[in-house]
């Protein structure tokens, strides 16, 4: 990253944020309304273009890079013993972050009691409004558990690539690299050029789209902007507090975990990881930022290839402790809200269950914008609440999805560095 293009590339990034809802401000309908509703419809995909450029052209990578960054990433280490090693810790590591996320959120929530601040009139407006939605999605309960097991395994890779089932995509790598471990050198060589050759490739794409990214960023925010305005955060104000307040204790978490764990300084940390950050807010996706995500923990964290190569793929898809934190605060909320309408109270064994249901349901969610609201919808059917509830929430899933998608990218790298300190 010496390009001079990219010097204070945080700052730039900054700057189109800023610029981005300033602009969105006074174009939305919902805002200062500077043009009137159709003329901004119209402008709103144009505006976004950088945006959807950048995003495409990550996508376009992330796939050939997951795969060849699992892949070196297990051979570059050369012993199953060590795939092991760091599989098991990593794994329970991610368990053990994710129910820290859970139970501050729950904590939160009751202490809060975020449902007891809105105006009764907007849950009556809402509730004869939800009367006419139907239940359209799948619900975990459809399906059992053995097919759930069978379901994460990639038996057809090309569909899931198609598909960008990112997990399935993720233990595919992991079964080929682990087998390729076991081959002899010479069979082994042309695969493990092909990737290294892969991995090089996808990472000139990526750098060639990270200069574009403050033009991205100010596109994407704007157009989210012109469509949210300020009505949206009206009347929400004690929810969002309570998922923001949630997401900065856990990031303290974080700070902690470097500061006695790894032993540096958690300011250090903040500086090396910030354009990450940035980026993970303004796409709300850490699949689309698993490749700076990637650079990030590698150039300036300093982390070995064969721990990142392992760790941030991984992380990406089924680490998700902001998303967790938030579908456990969300299912709480909506529960104060309209519990007592439909009957629903969360008993001590209930709300146990719900924070293990959570833990499944942020492994399993995919790391892109907006699906951990739909996997929440899933888990209020668990907890007896119409999945249409979520309809009241939506309004601000998006604010607070990019909230929630920073944190779990932070969480990634805080992981990659304990992992750094286990294992070498
Ligand atoms: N957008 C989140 C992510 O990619 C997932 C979610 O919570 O919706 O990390």
């Amino acid at each position: 990253m010496s390009d001079v293009r990219l010097e204070k590339l945080w700052l730039k990034i900054i700057l189109g944020m800023t610029l981005g809802i300033i602009v969105g401000l006074a174009l939305s309908p919902h805002g200062l309304a500077y043009i009137d509703e159709q003329t901004a419809t119209i402008l709103g995909p144009w505006i976004k273009l950088p945006g959807t450029l950048f995003l495409g052209l990550i996508q376009m990578v992330v796939i050939p890079l997951v795969m060849c960054s699992i892949i070196l990433g297990i051979t570059q280490s050369n012993e199953l013993d060590f795939v092991k090693k760091i599989g098991l810790r990593i794994v329970l590591y991610f368990i053990s972050t994710t129910f820290i996320a859970i139970s501050i959120g729950m904590f939160l929530v009751h202490i809060i009691n975020p449902g007891a601040y809105i105006d009764p009139s907007l849950v009556e407006a809402f509730q004869t409004e939800t009367l006419q939605i139907k239940k359209t999605q799948k619900t975990f309960d459809d399906l059992t558990i053995p097919d759930r097991l069978t379901n994460l395994l990639p038996v057809n890779i090309a569909s899931d690539i198609v598909q960008k089932n990112l997990l399935q995509i993720v233990i595919a790598a992991m079964i080929l690299g682990a087998a390729l471990i076991t081959l002899p050198q010479q069979t082994a060589k042309p695969i493990k050029d092909l990737c290294e050759a892969g991995q090089a490739l996808s990472m000139r794409v990526i750098d060639w789209a990270m200069v574009t990214a403050p033009y991205a960023v100010f596109g994407l925010l704007c157009d989210i902007t012109i469509k949210l305005g300020f009505d949206v955060l009206l009347g929400m104000g004690m929810y969002m507090l309570t998922v923001i307040a949630g997401l900065i204790l856990m990031l303290c978490v974080y700070l902690l975990i470097v500061k006695f764990l790894i032993g540096k300084s958690p300011l250090w940390f903040l500086g090396a990881i910030k354009e990450t950050q940035l980026l993970a807010f303004s796409t709300s996706s850490s699949a689309a930022t698993m490749p700076f995500t990637l650079k990030c923990a590698e150039e300036k964290l300093d982390i070995a290839p064969e721990i990142t190569g392992f760790t941030i793929p991984l992380g990406a898809t089924i680490n998700m402790d902001g998303t967790a934190m938030y579908q456990a605060i969300a299912a709480v909320f909506l529960v104060q809200v309209f519990g007592a309408i439909s009957g629903v109270d969360l008993s001590t064994t209930e709300l146990i269950l719900l924070m293990i249901t959570t833990v499944g349901a942020s492994i399993g969610t995919p790391a892109t914008p907006g699906v951990g609201i739909v996997v929440l919808a899933t888990m209020l059917t668990g907890i007896g609440l119409n999945p249409a509830a979520i309809g009241f929430i939506l309004g601000v899933d998006r604010i607070l999805d990019m909230c929630r998608t920073t944190l779990n990218v932070t969480g990634d790298l805080t992981a990659s560095l304990v992992m750094q300190k286990l294992l070498k």
